[in-house]
Parts: structure tokens; sequence; C-alpha cells
């Protein structure tokens, strides 16, 4: 439908690469809804090339901070002063309903049936269920609604310094009202459930529509080879690598080249990188039984003998 959008946001240009790899997952999975991404002043000529090529619409924004920096501060988070522009969201009334999406966020199979939701719906945050999780939610863009939204920031503030807590205060009754507003967690499922419940990661997993990398460690903070398929970097907090190696795939094949197109002979750093050392993991000694029980009780060594490239080395040689 026309009058229907996915709604994101990038203030710089490490989140305007989310910001294309969602828009091209969302293209992937034949979205029938627009694409519209919201920008900031600092969003490079070269993204923003690439992201007119995804999008159908994008918006500059004013940066609008909340002002509240010792909450962010305290939240040790300053960086998120920004998702404050997430409100311009709601001036989008060429549409009459909007799913937003963080650009931390990756779309694994069609999720149109979220427009069949009404504002404000959203998943539980894993931190605090009785709050929603502000990285996907439903609204309805109203000039109304936004300006009701200022006031409301400018008399309570933000209890967490960001727009989680502005929309939390604001759409206060989420947690109690009406149970057709709480998205399933497979729309919002975050990275953190992974490590926090690994049982239920294992159980419910699979079923995910939308990952959301939440915390400090973005895909892109990774670095990756595309030969080999395989991450660099500190895997903490990403136990299990195989949506960020979803990222990286659709990345490395699918927007690499874009950017690659937009930058000409200029030199970009894409955070792919062709020779990535051995690993040099000491691999525990375990017998086989041992190890079946440890990954029967969700307790796998991502880290080290079970890590992807082992499982994958284990399925080569199958196949072979
Ligand atoms: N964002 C942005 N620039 C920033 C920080 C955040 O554009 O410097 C946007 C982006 O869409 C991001 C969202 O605000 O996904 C929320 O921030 P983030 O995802 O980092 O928060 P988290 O989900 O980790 O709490
Ligand atoms: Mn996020």
């Amino acid at each position: 439908m026309a009058d229907q959008a996915f709604v994101t946001l990038a203030t710089n240009d490490s989140y305007a690469r989310g910001a294309m790899v969602l828009g091209k997952s969302l293209k992937n999975h034949k979205t029938s809804k627009k694409l519209v991404v919201l920008i900031g002043p600092h969003v490079s000529d070269q993204s923003r090339a690439v992201l007119h090529n995804i999008y159908d619409e994008v918006r500059l924004v004013d940066v609008l901070d909340s002002g509240d920096a010792a909450h962010l501060a305290m939240m040790k988070r300053p960086d998120l002063g920004v998702t404050f522009t997430k409100l311009h969201c709601w001036t989008l009334t060429h549409y009459s309903k909007c799913v937003f999406m963080d650009a931390d966020t990756l779309v694994v199979s069609n999720i149109d049936e979220l427009f069949d939701r009404e504002e404000l719906s959203a998943a539980p945050d894993p931190g605090w269920p009785d709050c929603f999780n502000s990285g996907v939610f439903v609204f309805c863009p109203s000039n109304e609604t936004y300006g009701k939204l200022l006031q409301y920031c400018t008399q309570h503030g933000s209890f967490d310094g960001g727009d989680q807590g502005v929309l939390n205060g604001f759409f206060s009754d989420w947690a109690t009202a009406d149970i057709t507003k709480h998205l399933p967690f497979i729309y919002n499922m975050s990275s953190i459930a992974i490590y926090t419940y690994l049982p239920a990661f294992k159980q419910y997993g699979a079923n995910a529509k939308v990952v959301h990398f939440l915390g400090q460690m973005k895909p892109w903070s990774y670095t990756y080879n595309p030969s080999q398929r395989r991450l660099k970097g500190d895997m903490q907090g990403s136990l299990d690598p195989s949506f960020l190696l979803e990222w990286w795939a659709l990345y490395s094949g699918e927007v690499v080249p874009l950017l690659m197109g937009d930058y000409g002979d200029q030199p970009f750093y894409s955070g792919c990188e062709e020779d990535v050392a051995e690993s040099t993991h000491v691999q525990p000694i375990m017998s086989s039984a041992e190890r079946k029980q440890k990954w029967e009780q969700g307790q796998a060594d991502y880290m080290g003998i079970d890590s992807f490239d082992n499982i994958q080395k284990k399925l080569d040689v199958f196949l072979k």
C-alpha cells in the first residue's frame, strides 16, 4: 500500500550502513510497503546516494537532542542522544501507518502483517519487559501526536535519556491496556536474548522474523572476511554468530558493490578484509558424550570447539 511505510533513522555513515542492510533485507523479503530513511546532516554524499538507491524516500532531519546529557552519561551511552530524532517519524503524515525499525535490525522474513496492528504496538524490552523496546514499533504519523510528544519531552524528559524512555512514558499504558499491542518477541528478537536465555533461543530462535543487534557492539563493529565467510573481533554479547554472518553476507554481497560504485576511485573502508589470521584458540579436550550433554544443556562452546568455523569444517568434510 502506498500510504504505509517502513521507517528507519541514520545520523552517521555507520548507522547508514545498517539502514542499507535493513532496506535490502525488507526488499529481499518482498515487502509491498514504501521504505523511508530519516538522515542527519553528517551522513556523507556517498551514503546518501546508496540510500536513495534502496529507499523510496530519504529525508534529512535536524537532530533534536533530548538535552538530558546527565542521564545519558549515566547510562554510559552518550551516543543515544540522537535517537530523539526518531520522534520526527510522526511528521511523515503522507503515510497513514508506519513501522519504525532501528538501523541495527535485520529482517529475516516478510513482516508486512505488522501493518494490521495499531499504534503503539511494540515488543517487550528484554531488560525490563513492562517497557516496550523502541527498536521496532507500529505508529500512525500525526502532527498532533508529534506536538504532544515534544511537549511531553519538555515537561518530563526521558527516564533513560533516550527515545525509549520518552516513548514508554508517553504510551504509558502499553504494558497493561491492550494485549494486541504487544508484538511477539520474534518481531524484535534482540541478540541479548541469546546469551541470557539460551534454551529459549534454541527452542524459538528459528522463528525470528526481525533480529535486533542492540547494545554497544553493532554488526559494523566487526570485520569480515567474505571468502572465508568469517568474522573477526570481540564476539562477546553475540554468542550465536549466525545472524551476524547473515547481516555481513547481505552487506558484503549487496551493499558494498553499491558503495563501491558511489565512491568511485576514492578509497573507503568497507569493513571487509581478505586475510584473517588463523585462529589460535586452544580447544579444550572433552569427550563427545560430554560435549553432546553440554550442547543439550545449551552450553555450546561457541567461541572454541563449537564455533561456526568448526561446524562448517565438519559439514564440509561430511559433504565431501
Ligand atoms: N541512531 C543513529 N545514530 C546514532 C545512534 C543511533 O542514527 O549515533 C539511530 C539508529 O537508527 C539506531 C537507533 O537510533 O538503530 C537506536 O540506537 P541503537 O540501535 O544504537 O540503540 P540500542 O538498540 O542499541 O539500544
Ligand atoms: Mn537498536
